[in-house]
């Protein structure tokens, strides 16, 4: 089955298409700067080892332009494979925000459209484009059953008393303030993985799973499933980012607008924007980061020290939060990547059974167990593909429907 997997952004098309169930890429590409004087589309077609690339700079009018674009390339007789766009049987979408609405994958309605459109105000940059991709791919892809994704799904199992926060309870009730946590997409990916590396199933498994990424966060997972994670009810808090500050006092926004006279806004864009890594560097790119810290910069040091130590005291929470661990997982571009995070993540940590082995964390390439002798918790590096994730879930779901 041909399934077209779409992440819309407020001007890119991020896409793959993949045969299902085998999981199989025939093709992938990123529409970007759609709206803007000069667009850019790169796309690639794979077959067996091979890989065609087309890149191609012009105008991009608006998503629908951008989406017919795309199925222009899927059915090109040089990059496509496909004879015609109504071979796309499947389309799944992601969503950034599925509120308390969306527990699981669906498929999407008129309802589903519109309980989207309303969680905009939870994820004003986010949902807004998620939907306009929605409704251009069902003008282009006709045929395709479309599925919906999200982001927050994963973590609808936290405990209440993990999802709530500590204020006046209609905010709760009245207008939905409470942890949703991101990135669900990834962390149900890695658990599986995880779950086949450990040889159980995942609904015995206990992970913690660590995804650094530009944006960045943990889920606790006990028994399979999501029970804390550092995200809220925005991206903001939690670990430190690339350029957002992760958990801060919240009296400092106070304080810079009240002392600071900053208006809100610009606040807002402080500390989504400028903070985190950038905030203390001047560099939201680890690789730039690691490599001044090498040459002896003191504030790439520092920054370097603040990063871990926020996942190293996230590690400990959750071990706490949910008792004995199985496995750690480092995943996205930083998780991977990184073997310095990784070690000064988990070093001092002997203790409580966490012993990494420094060669093995060196040499690790895409999947691997960088624990050492003793550790009682396996270290996994376990490279996301959140894309292949929202594949296998609208497959599993049009097929248990059908
Ligand atoms: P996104 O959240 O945008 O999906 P990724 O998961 O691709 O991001 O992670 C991007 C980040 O990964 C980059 O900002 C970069 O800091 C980091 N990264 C990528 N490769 C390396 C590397 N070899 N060493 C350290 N960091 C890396």
């Amino acid at each position: 089955m041909k399934t077209l997997v779409i992440n819309t952004g407020s001007s890119s098309i991020k896409y793959q298409l993949f045969a299902m169930p085998a999981g199989t890429v025939l093709c992938s590409g990123l529409i970007e700067r759609i709206g803007e004087e000069q667009g850019h589309i790169r796309h690639i077609r794979f077959a067996g080892r091979e890989a065609l690339e087309y890149n191609n700079q012009a105008p991009i009018l608006n998503h629908q332009a951008g989406m017919q674009q795309l199925a222009g390339l899927l059915t090109d007789a040089e990059f496509g494979v496909l004879a015609g766009a109504s071979e796309v049987e499947l389309a799944g979408h992601r969503v950034v925000h599925g509120g308390e609405h969306f527990a699981r994958t669906t498929i999407i309605t008129g309802a589903v459209k519109k309980t989207i459109e309303n969680l905009a105000s939870l994820a004003p940059l986010h949902n807004p484009p998620n939907l306009t991709g929605i409704r251009m791919a069902e003008k282009v892809f006709t045929r395709a059953t479309q599925v919906a994704v999200f982001d927050t799904a994963f973590h609808q199992t936290l405990p209440e008393h993990a999802y709530r926060y500590a204020i006046a309870n209609k905010f709760y009730h009245e207008h939905g303030i409470r942890v949703y946590g991101f990135h669900g997409t990834s962390h149900r990916y890695v658990a599986k993985e995880a779950a086949a590396l450990l040889n159980k199933p995942l609904a015995e498994c206990n992970l913690i799973s660590i995804h650094l990424g530009n944006g960045a966060s943990m889920a606790a997972i006990k028994n399979g499933q999501s029970i804390d994670t550092s995200l809220g009810l925005t991206p903001l808090p939690g670990l430190v980012m690339g350029t957002r500050s992760g958990d801060i006092d919240p009296a400092i926004i106070f304080y810079l607008h009240e002392h600071l006279g900053l208006p809100v806004n610009e606040i807002k864009n402080l500390l989504n924007k400028e903070s985190g890594m950038k905030g203390l560097t001047g560099h939201n790119d680890l690789r730039q980061i690691a490599a001044n810290a090498d040459q002896g910069d003191k504030e790439a040091q520092l920054a370097l020290a603040i990063y871990t130590y926020r996942i190293k005291k996230y590690i400990g929470a959750y071990m706490a939060a949910i008792g004995p661990v199985d496995a750690l997982i480092f995943t996205a571009g930083v998780g991977e990547n990184s073997a310095l995070v990784r070690e000064m993540a988990v070093t001092g940590l002997e203790h409580l059974g966490i012993v990494v082995d420094k060669k093995r964390n060196q040499a690790v390439t895409g999947q691997g167990d960088i624990a050492g002798r003793g550790s009682a918790l396996r270290i996994l590096v376990i490279p996301t593909n959140e894309e292949l994730e929202i594949a296998r879930q609208a497959y599993a779901l049009v097929n248990a429907a059908g």
